[in-house]
């Protein structure tokens, strides 16, 4: 048995609890404030259910949409980011690439460890004028027949496309019919296109205000939909790609249960600053975000437990709304919530134990000790 105490966000925020895990299972849950012997935790830890990061392009040198990347070895290093479960994100790539590269994300999940939800399928029917660091000599318009190509290939759980294409709206219903979420990204999209790409099926929005017809006041497109309708977006919270005070507007403006934070994290993830790789094109790490050589902006470095300090010191939420952002609103947007998201009894037991700086002090993922901070441990 594995016991934990601190203040428990289950996301609610429910008090002191200690929280005990037998087998895969969390098995009870007491308030106290009293810390059991033995327990991992302490006066000023904060248990959250596990992070789930659904937009994640690599980590550890490793970009997913190389077919020969270390699968096994970042599910196995994503804990200690707090990362319980993730859809690792393969971006704009020549055809032949997808199917070995979804092969290769088909990863059996192992308890201890980070584990797969699925892919994400970010391109190549976007936007050439929003492409952002997506390759433009592979970007094509939205093909069923591609599309149905990686549905045989690999477990495909959601889709980024513009919806304004030539094709895009028949792919959509496509996609939804057979499980698959459709979100709109990376598109010019005016806000009648994004209101038939919902009415199509589509149930999400990628990466807000990042490749994106921006929000103008006689032409709102695709942002304004997104901020003036329930539909349920995406973000980076690294403060690079979206300012602290544009996602203060946001928090405003939309339901909290229609946001989703996301690290969009690449390759260069968990690694030191330097040159890697996204599909096959270098970027530089600064340690914050990836830049292509000619200076555009691609991913971020930020890992999600830190994206998710940020939304409570610098967008200023409350942490029982930043913990939901990156833990039970992921799971409902790919409609995981009946399993993950939340602790609670008999629930699955994916779990991380923060420090006050939201440093990971442990993770249990599959009811197993995933990561221990030993040093910071107490
Ligand atoms: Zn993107």
């Amino acid at each position: 048995m594995i016991q934990l105490f601190g203040r428990l966000y289950a996301p609610d925020d429910r008090g002191f609890c200690a929280v005990a895990v037998e087998g895969a299972s969390i098995v009870s849950i007491r308030p106290t404030e009293t810390q059991p012997a033995g327990s991992i935790g302490g006066p000023e830890a904060r248990i959250l259910p596990g992070l789930i990061d659904i937009q994640l392009n690599g980590a550890f040198g490793d970009d997913f949409a190389d077919p020969s990347a270390d699968v096994a070895g970042i599910c196995r290093r994503l804990p200690q980011f707090g990362v319980t479960a993730f859809v690792p994100t393969i971006v704009t790539s020549a055809p032949d690439v997808y199917a070995p590269a979804l092969a290769n994300l088909r990863h059996q999940p192992v308890s201890g460890e980070s584990r797969i939800l699925g892919v994400h399928i970010e391109g190549p029917f976007i936007s050439h004028a929003f492409r952002g660091a997506h390759d433009p000599a592979q970007l094509r318009p939205p093909s069923i027949e591609e599309a149905s190509r990686w549905l045989e290939a690999g477990d495909v759980r959601w889709l980024t496309l513009a919806p304004e294409l030539p094709g895009a709206l028949a792919l959509t219903s496509f996609l939804v019919d057979r499980g698959v979420r459709v979100s709109m990204g990376h598109t010019d999209a005016t806000w009648s296109e994004a209101a038939a790409g919902v009415e199509a099926g589509a149930t999400l929005a990628t990466h807000l205000f990042n490749a994106m017809r921006p929000f103008r006041h006689r032409d709102p497109g695709v942002t304004g939909y997104v901020l003036g309708t329930g539909l349920t977006t995406g973000f980076i919270a690294d403060g690079a790609h979206v300012s602290f005070e544009a996602l203060r507007m946001v928090a405003r403006i939309k339901a909290p249960d229609e946001l989703v934070l996301i690290t969009d994290a690449l390759a260069g993830l968990g690694m030191p600053p330097g040159r890697y790789k996204v599909a096959g094109h270098e970027y530089v790490s600064d340690g914050t975000t990836g830049r292509l050589l000619d200076g555009t902006l691609t991913g971020s470095l930020l890992p999600l437990n830190l994206a998710l300090r940020n939304l409570v010191d610098k967008v200023g939420l409350q942490p029982e709304v930043a913990v939901r952002l990156a833990t039970l609103n992921p799971a409902r947007a790919l409609g995981l919530d009946g399993t993950l998201g939340r602790v609670e009894v008999g629930r699955g037991a994916d779990l991380v134990v923060v420090h006050p700086d939201w440093q990971v002090q442990a993770t249990i993922a599959g009811g197993a000790l995933a990561y221990l901070d030993s040093e910071k441990s107490r």
